[in-house]
């Protein structure tokens, strides 16, 4: 079984619309949108849920109003000030408290508790372009990493009981936490970056990302026509240091024209920017068949 991730340093690059087309254009696999704090492929695929779960992770102190005797030692000695005493009745700010147990620990009545934290649902969809596995983090909530990886286990748990040979994964922006989860076990990270500044400054640190965990690198330059300057300095960057660029894509207002109706761009009459992203899928499926 192949996969396939698709990233990008930064958001606003074009992953998630690219990633969407390449959904249309792959045969036999399971689609996977790791990007669970801000998710937004759905918006394209439109899925239909038919599996969902709910996802806790980590732990969070919760006071028993019955048993609180009001002595306020919790509240002196949270560090993260997320004890609140409302009318001298004391309660915990779910959103500042940082699951260190030290209240639960020290309280002289034994009078908070310590549940496991609801942070978000994942689901198993149909959408018309074949299964989705994809979820919702609460908002607030953090622990992406550890939900990317409970996604990565579902979509590889599918692929092999429908027999798909391959997962294609919008990847989580950024270099943090989940897009390590993201990119453990790939055999190909594709990323998706545009011709500014910060754009070259993030696709090198998500380089840097994939050659300490030996993932192949291949880059797509979206929107190359907006800076060749910029374009240029991307492309020297890539070839000193061994990554083939597959694309170099223009700007082209039919990605918003798409991303309105709620379709991919290859779904929509046939223009030279969805031309050359059906040639970047055939280029990406050769390079991810050499592995
Ligand atoms: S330490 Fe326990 S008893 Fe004291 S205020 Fe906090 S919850 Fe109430
Ligand atoms: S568990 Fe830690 S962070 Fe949360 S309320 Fe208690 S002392 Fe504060």
């Amino acid at each position: 079984m192949r996969e396939i991730v698709v990233v990008s340093g930064k958001g606003g690059t074009g992953k998630t619309s690219l990633t969407g087309a390449f959904a249309q254009l792959a045969s036999e696999k399971v689609v996977c949108d790791l990007d669970v704090d801000a998710p937004d492929l759905h918006l394209l695929l439109r899925p239909q849920p038919e599996h969902t779960e709910e996802f806790f992770s980590g732990h969070a102190a919760r006071i028993d109003g019955g048993m609180c005797t009001g002595c306020g030692l919790c509240a002196s000695l949270c560090r993260y000030e997320a004890v609140r005493i409302e009318g001298g009745a004391f309660s915990v700010d779910p959103l500042r408290c940082e699951g260190c147990k030290v209240c639960v620990a020290l309280c002289p009545e034994g009078a908070i508790h310590f549940p496991e934290k609801h942070c978000g649902q994942w689901y198993i969809s149909s959408t018309r372009f074949g299964p989705l596995v994809h979820a919702r983090l609460f908002p607030g909530e953090a622990n992406s990493g550890r939900l990317v990886m409970v996604l990565k286990q579902q979509a590889r748990k599918l692929a092999k009981s429908l027999g798909r040979g391959l997962i294609l994964s919008d990847g989580t922006p950024g270099i943090g936490c989940p897009v390590i989860s993201s990119l453990s076990g790939a055999d190909l990270a594709v990323a998706v970056t545009e011709p500014t500044p910060s754009g070259r400054h993030d696709l090198e640190r998500v380089a840097d990302l994939c050659g300490h965990f030996q993932i192949r690198l291949s880059v797509i330059i979206n929107k190359f026509d907006l800076n060749p300057e910029e374009t240029e300095g991307i492309q020297a960057y890539c070839g000193a240091r061994g990554y083939e660029v597959i694309a170099r894509l223009p700007h082209d207002p039919v990605v918003t024209k798409a991303m309105v109706r709620g379709r991919v761009v290859t779904e929509l009459p046939e223009t030279a920017f969805s031309v050359e992203v059906r040639k970047t899928w055939k280029k990406i499926e050769e390079i991810a068949a050499k592995r």
